[in-house]
């Protein structure tokens, strides 16, 4: 009796968590920073698009998963996937030593480069030396790169002149305002910017070497795994040439 007691509601139990698990399934977090358009921005009905919103919308459909964007300032990024906050993170994300220390990165996605911006009438001619003697003012994103870069060109001395912002589109009003004397930012962002707010212009070639990686939790190999698997069927299926021409030939 008491035996059949005890079965029944192991039974239960069984029962219980089979329904529940199948009621909500699980929803991953992707992290990003949505002010870095062509890559991620809101449409106005605050819909994220870009093409790293594509890429992600690809591998989950592909891997049959659930996910939800949180949008918040790049350099919290690599801390909330730490806590287990975020499950992904894509953010057109540099794969860069010191993040590899603290998370895995999938295969690389796309090729990148730093570039400088100034605004339209800016008529000083300056390379990357000149910056720290001429005392030009530099605006970045907190956190990225493009900071890491800042923080070299200007050195000790000049630290003073490296003005830093939790938002991409931060950096360019700031530029526009005048109050600094350039921005340094990935390549096709400074574009976009530049297209979509006018007023700035590129100045001078693009300067660093870089690759996108999508960010997981340290040692999650069963992901990376399954994001490269998706990565690769996104390139041999044609479908990440689309987006390509989709998100940068214009
Ligand atoms: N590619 C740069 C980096 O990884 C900037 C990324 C971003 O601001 N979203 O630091």
């Amino acid at each position: 009796m008491k035996k059949r007691v005890v079965l029944l509601a192991v039974l239960m139990l069984c029962l219980l968590t089979i329904s529940a698990c199948a009621g909500e399934k699980e929803v991953l977090k992707v992290g990003t920073e949505a002010t870095f358009p062509p890559f991620e921005s809101q449409d106005e009905d605050g819909n994220y698009i870009g093409f790293d919103m594509d890429v992600i919308a690809f591998i989950a459909e592909d891997n049959g998963w659930e996910y939800e964007i949180v949008n918040i300032a790049f350099d919290t990024l690599i801390d909330k996937l730490e806590k287990g906050d975020l499950d992904i993170v894509i953010a057109a994300m540099t794969i860069d030593d010191e993040r590899v220390q603290r998370v895995d990165f999938s295969n690389p996605y796309y090729d990148a480069s730093q570039i400088i911006i100034v605004r339209e009438e800016e008529a000083r001619e300056f390379g990357l030396d000149d910056i720290a003697a001429m005392d030009l003012k530099i605006a970045v994103q907190m956190g990225t790169t493009g900071a890491e870069e800042a923080q070299g060109i200007l050195g000790d001395d000049k630290i003073h002149n490296l003005y830093e912002f939790k938002r991409a589109n931060e950096v360019f009003t700031e530029l526009l305002s005048g109050r600094v004397d350039l921005a340094i930012i990935d390549q096709p962002v400074a574009q976009k910017y530049i297209a979509e707010m006018g007023g700035m212009k590129i100045h001078g070639a693009p300067f660093t070497e870089e690759k996108f990686g999508i960010a997981v939790q340290k040692g999650n190999k069963d992901m990376v795994d399954k994001i490269n698997a998706s990565l690769e069927k996104l390139v041999s299926s044609g479908e990440y040439q689309a987006l390509y021409e989709k998100w940068f030939d214009e």
